[in-house]
């Protein structure tokens, strides 16, 4: 059962997924070659804590880490660890936050150094393709709407969406209803109204969709070993039209990157 959010309840919530955002930025100068992404992880949870709020992944179906920190072929769910990040790799950094009685939930891939070009393309398509989905956010819309648009707009440049993770409804759960796959058809599934909360969050890889597992029974990675990237933010409907609560304006800011985050499509 979808359960829609107040106003209130939605302004709650974007501090929630600030506190993501902020994390992500405070993070991002650091995510460079020689970064060990189990340092940063002991980074983010004391920034996390010393705002206010816990880390919204740790203990969560038993995961051992604040954050997903997914190298390369991972697609998701990797727990950090000790190996140095080297130049030309890229990193999907995923964040929860529990706050005020409420979860944020976004991530970002990052370039560690220079990187090929067809994985910075990845990146851009894989991120421009979140934008494509938000967009569908709109009141009369349906869900299937927000996969069709991810699908079209990757597949179209022969990119593969991963089936088996999707996005999901956002609140005092992490994951509530509906899921919100990255794949589907326009017009199917549940109808869009005011007061949904969810987390859109496309898996696009290089080469095939298809994923396995790794034995640790958390790492989800590309059957062909080929690069994965992963963005995602958590978006309200208010009053009809979608709203991003989280943002990567702090990334680009930390960065110097001369963008700006889309805070009304
Ligand atoms: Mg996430
Ligand atoms: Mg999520």
């Amino acid at each position: 059962m979808i359960k829609y959010k107040t106003r209130e309840e939605i302004e709650l919530m974007r501090e929630s997924a600030q506190l993501v955002s902020k994390t992500l930025g405070l993070l991002a100068p650091y995510i460079v070659p020689g970064a060990i992404p189990l340092e940063l992880d002991k980074m983010a949870e004391t920034f996390i804590r010393d705002h206010g709020g816990e880390p919204g992944f740790l203990g969560m179906y038993g995961f051992p880490n604040s954050l997903c920190m997914s190298p390369n072929a991972q697609v998701v769910h990797g727990i950090p660890g000790k190996k140095a990040m080297q130049n030309g790799d890229i990193l999907s950094v995923d964040c929860g936050v529990f706050m005020n009685g409420f979860y944020g939930d976004h991530a970002y891939t990052f370039p560690v150094g220079e990187v090929a070009k067809e994985t910075s393309e990845l990146l851009e398509v894989t991120k421009a393709s979140l934008y494509a989905g938000i967009k569908e956010v709109v009141e009369g819309n349906r869900i299937g709407d927000i996969g069709a648009a991810i699908q079209e707009y990757t597949e179209s440049r022969g990119y593969g969406v991963v089936r088996e993770l999707v996005g999901h409804g956002l609140g005092t759960k992490m994951h509530e209803d509906p899921q919100v796959p990255n794949y589907g058809k326009h017009g199917r599934g549940k109808k869009i109204q005011e007061g949904l909360v969810i987390a859109i969050e496309p898996m696009i890889n290089l080469g095939t969709h298809r994923i396995k597992q790794l034995p640790d029974g958390w790492t989800i990675l590309t059957a062909d070993g080929k690069n994965s990237a992963h963005f995602e933010h958590d978006v309200a409907v208010i009053n009809g039209k979608p709203e991003i609560l989280s943002t990567f304006q702090y990334i680009y800011d930390a960065l110097g990157m001369d963008r700006a985050e889309y805070e009304k499509i």
